[in-house]
């Protein structure tokens, strides 16, 4: 349940975008050319958009993508106007390099655009524009020929008009991106599958207008990725995956009526960075943040900061949430965290082990808890009562709920 609501959050906006896009280029392909030329500044001004907010944010895997679809569009608009000659080669360079160039930066790594790493990017674009018009200023049929070279003569395959290696780099690109994909839902994947996708009629078609409505879709998609991936950068806590800090002030202001504040602390804390190192200390904070994760009442859980995480559950008193929070604190108390294990995804933890086994460290966690009501009214004055709570949990021996009643 949890991975596919994952993987709807994420999949779906951009499969919404390119089913859309389907729908639209059905009516492109009749429009007349004032139409088709709308359509052309439309996905035009949508590229340059998404292109300067991926430079505004530094995102360099979704700019170079953006830039490969602004030079792809570029020839796939030329090769409709060129003579047999020249679009047969533009055809086979675009065939190629357009799927190739979006799955290598799908596969980078996020550093920089301007940077020494982002220059090896552009020269291979750079590189390969160069080579596209040398190609066309000397029309060698030689390299042509090997571009539009085929494996099979089976009729799908040239029925697509896409060219062989070009249909094997798609597929292989698809391939890899789909398993990436179901291993991290990130929406920059999302987009670039999309966008794979999307290269298919673009290369496809001979028709501008369905071409621009494609790459304003992929162009909108990856805009849509620099976007969601920014306000995860600023809301998400990266070692957790829980909302953090700003979520949670943002959070706070919506808050009304009836509501439950609880303040989580890892006890001892200090001990597993200096007993295991800084690297085990992480993994116990993913550990703890998993089990805050999915709460029964609906409690949103946050990282605060450190080792401190918080609970709130909206529309609830302590009477109904207190039975919870001593769950929780009893099921972390009876997880055992295998030191052998850990850093091995998911399975670093084990329930029931015997306290004192070898290589199993025993987690507990102090719980601070506070309602709104008439003695405290904000929700800043219930969080800080709720910590007040906490350092009794503390000085009262630790692994315990305690509430603040006022
Ligand atoms: P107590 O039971 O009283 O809460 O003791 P404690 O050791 O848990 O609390 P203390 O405040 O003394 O120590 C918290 C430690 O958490 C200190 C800090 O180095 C560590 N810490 C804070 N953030 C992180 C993090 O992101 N990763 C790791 N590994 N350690 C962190
Ligand atoms: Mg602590
Ligand atoms: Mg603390």
């Amino acid at each position: 349940m949890k991975l596919l609501i994952g993987v709807l959050y994420t999949l779906l906006p951009e499969l919404l975008l390119f089913c859309l896009a389907a729908l639209l280029a059905g009516y492109a392909a009749g429009f007349p050319s004032g139409g088709v030329l709308a359509l052309t500044l439309a996905a035009g001004a949508m590229l340059l958009t998404a292109l300067a907010l991926s430079l505004q944010f530094n995102r360099s895997r979704l700019f170079f993508a953006l830039l490969t679809l602004c030079l792809a569009g570029t020839g796939l608009l030329l090769r409709a106007h060129a003579a047999p000659a020249g679009a047969a080669t533009l055809d086979g360079m675009l065939c190629l390099l357009l799927p190739l160039d979006l799955v290598v930066f799908a596969g980078i790594a996020e550093r920089g655009i301007f940077s020494r790493y982002g220059a090896i990017w552009f020269a291979l674009l750079a590189a390969e524009t160069l080579a596209t018009l040398l190609l066309l200023a000397f029309s060698d049929t030689a390299v042509t020929s090997a571009l539009h070279v085929r494996f099979t003569h089976a009729g799908w395959a040239t029925a697509l008009r896409i060219t062989q290696p070009g249909l094997v780099v798609l597929t292989l690109g698809l391939l890899w991106l789909n398993d990436r994909l179901l291993g991290r839902h990130s929406a920059e994947l999302a987009a670039f599958f999309f966008a794979l996708v999307a290269s298919v009629p673009m290369l496809y078609t001979p028709h501008p207008g369905v071409l621009s409505v494609f790459l304003a879709a992929a162009a909108l998609g990856f805009g849509y990725a620099v976007i969601q991936e920014s306000w995860s950068m600023a809301y998400l806590d990266e070692l957790t995956g829980l909302q953090g800090r700003r979520a949670l002030e943002e959070h706070m202001r919506q808050l009304g009526g009836r509501y439950v504040i609880a303040m989580v602390d890892v006890d001892h804390f200090k001990r597993f960075n200096d007993s295991y190192g800084h690297d085990v200390g992480d993994q116990v904070l993913r550990f703890v943040a998993s089990r805050l994760a999915y709460q029964p009442h609906g409690g949103r859980p946050f990282r605060y900061g450190g080792e401190e995480f918080c609970l709130v559950f909206s529309g609830h008193g302590l009477a109904e949430v207190r039975d919870e929070l001593e769950k929780l604190r009893s099921d972390i108390e009876s997880c055992r965290f295998d030191l052998r294990r850990s850093g091995r995804r998911g399975d670093d933890v084990s329930e029931g082990a015997e306290v004192g086994s070898p290589g199993m460290l025993a987690i507990t966690v102090s719980i601070g808890a506070a309602e709104y009501g008439a003695q405290f009214k904000e929700p800043w004055t219930v969080l800080k009562a709720a910590d007040k709570a906490l350092y009794d949990a503390k000085h009262s021996g630790r692994n315990r709920v305690s509430v603040n009643a006022g």
